[in-house]
Formats: C-alpha cells, sequence, structure tokens
C-alpha cells in the first residue's frame, strides 16, 4: 500500500497522516514542514488580529 499524499502547499510528497491547511487552503491536507513553519504562523497571526479587532470593537462600544 502507497499511503504517499501530496502536499497542497508545497507540492512535495510525504507520508502519514497530513495537516489541516486552513487558512492558507480551503481543500486538501498539508506536509507536516508546512504546518509547522506555514500554516501555524499564519494561523497565530490571524488570531492576533481577531483579538485586536475584538479589542477595538469593545472599545468602540460606549
Ligand atoms: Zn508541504
Amino acid at each position: 500500500m502507497d499511503d504517499k499524499k501530496k502536499c497542497c502547499i508545497c507540492k512535495k510528497e510525504y507520508s502519514g497522516y497530513g495537516n489541516n491547511p486552513a487558512p492558507v487552503k480551503d481543500r486538501g491536507l498539508c506536509c507536516d514542514a508546512c504546518n509547522y513553519g506555514v500554516v501555524i504562523p499564519i494561523r497565530a497571526a490571524e488570531l492576533v488580529k481577531q483579538k485586536k479587532a475584538e479589542a477595538a470593537n469593545a472599545d468602540r462600544k460606549l
């Protein structure tokens, strides 16, 4: 059985379970290298942005 899969970000083959690439890609799975090197930093940045937006909204309420 061949369990090689193609990463939807770097297009390289990887084996293993793969990772959810959101919010970088809507579909497919990405390799561990892209998960840790690309997806997690972007997800962390999105989270910070979201928190800042929430804080700004909270300030605007009376
Ligand atoms: Zn990759």
